[in-house]
């Protein structure tokens, strides 16, 4: 567990970046899931008008979705300070 405020965090997915490797889920099948289209979808995310996906992510759900922005292969995963816009990654 990061000691961080994570509830000021959220998760950007890249989603029109994403090609679809299934990495994301595989690591953090709680948090992401494929969709039929072949892309991965943020579980309880909202999608933009940009087709980006973005959800609040809790201290509980931090290092899961940190695991899934450091396996994805094209990173289209972010984790953002919401107060800075900040990418952590
Ligand atoms: S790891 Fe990246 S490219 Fe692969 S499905 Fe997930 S978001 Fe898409």
């Amino acid at each position: 567990m990061v000691n961080i405020d994570s509830m000021a965090i959220k998760i950007e997915h890249d989603r029109p970046g994403c090609i679809g490797c299934s990495a994301c889920a595989g690591v953090s099948p709680d948090h992401w899931e494929m969709n039929a289209d072949g892309k991965s979808d943020v579980i309880g995310g909202t999608k933009r008008d940009d087709e980006w996906e973005e959800k609040d992510i809790s201290d509980a759900d931090y290092d899961a979705n940190m695991q899934a922005a450091q396996s994805c292969p094209v990173n289209v995963i972010h984790l953002v300070k919401k107060e800075t816009g900040e990418r952590i990654i």
